[in-house]
């Protein structure tokens, strides 16, 4: 059993005082379009199969004891507005549910959480860094370099929303959720996304995605996305142990 909300207070008692140190990852995506073939929930599926599959690695460990949070599945997105399905919250919400539910629960002695987020818009993902600092708790920054390095080339390249690299890892998991007859027919897109923000184009229709994503949806594949699946599950992994 891997899901926190699963548990019973009373093994919620147990697991405090148990051998092992409990380790909870809080999952955090968005409702944001992801292309014509990709579903608005595609970075809350990425940062839920990864925390699955950290916590399955480290199921048997004799140190740590990992449990999966209930998602917050709502993050700031405004570069998406104008399209059918974004539903973005202020910054002010998303720092204050991540600070509230953190606190609560290091008042009941799980100090040790990991937000894990796979929606990086610049807002969103500065809210989480200091939403994180401020409640003590690890935030696994996939957007800093030396982790994004360890990532595909269509990810490093900026090219990084409902392309190949996001696709891939849909389809690793929840194939079903993925249009692939219309991802086959997308000609890629490229556009470094951190360098036209930085030119302070405002939304996807300015950056010149017009259908709501970039990169190459087309070279998708399971297989890129199970080998993504493992380097990020890897990574999540890394900063349990440093947590613990
Ligand atoms: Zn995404």
């Amino acid at each position: 059993m891997t899901a926190f909300a699963d548990l019973t207070s009373t093994q919620v008692a147990e697991l405090l005082s148990g051998p092992r140190k409990p380790v909870l990852l809080l999952p955090v995506g968005a409702v944001e379009p992801h292309g014509p073939h990709a579903p608005l929930g595609t970075d809350e599926i990425i940062s839920a199969g990864m925390c699955e599959r950290a916590a399955a690695r480290l199921a048997d460990d004799a140190d740590v004891r990992v449990l999966v949070l209930p998602a917050f599945n709502y993050g700031v997105t405004r570069l998406a507005a104008g399209f059918p399905g974004a539903i973005s919250v202020s910054e002010a919400t998303l720092h204050a549910l991540v600070t509230e539910v953190c606190a609560g629960l290091v008042a009941q002695g799980f100090a040790r959480i990991v937000v894990v987020n796979n929606h990086f818009e610049p807002a969103h993902v500065a809210t989480l860094r200091k939403a994180t600092a401020e409640a003590g708790v690890a935030y696994l920054d996939l957007v800093r370099r030396h982790n994004a390095e360890r990532l595909t080339d269509e990810f490093r390249s900026g090219s990084c929303h409902a392309g190949q690299y996001e696709t891939s890892l849909v389809l690793a998991d929840h194939p079903e959720l993925v249009d692939t007859a219309t991802a086959a027919t997308l000609p890629p897109v490229p556009v470094d996304l951190p360098a036209v923000m930085a030119e302070g184009k405002a939304d996807f229709l300015a950056m010149g995605m017009d259908r709501a994503y970039c990169g190459d949806p087309a070279g998708a594949s399971v297989a890129e996305g199970q080998s993504t699946f493992d380097t990020l599950t890897d990574l999540l992994v890394e900063t349990i142990r440093e947590v613990a």
